[in-house]
């Protein structure tokens, strides 16, 4: 993704989940070695937190997010989003 700071928002995704979903993060740091990016992802309060695991928290840390990637989740470009949601 071009211009990829942090600050910068993303939707990060994962095809393996029960319900994948995008959701909407900030960039905290860029991993310039390869490890992506890790970010602090928005939840939609109590809807998402039944799907992933999260305590009523409305953030969550995630971590080494790569930008592709068949094993988990992924970041992409909102404004590029392909996905309903
Ligand atoms: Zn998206």
């Amino acid at each position: 993704m071009d211009g990829l700071t942090a600050g910068r928002i993303v939707h990060i995704r994962n095809e393996k989940a029960e319900q994948p979903k995008c959701q909407p993060a900030i960039v905290v740091t860029v991993w310039n070695d390869g490890h992506g990016i890790n970010a602090v992802v928005f939840r939609d309060g109590s809807n998402d937190n039944r799907h992933d695991g999260g305590n009523g928290e409305l953030t969550r840390w995630a971590t080494s997010i790569p930008e592709t990637s068949e094993l988990g989740p992924t970041f992409h470009d909102p404004r590029t989003c392909e996905f309903a949601s």
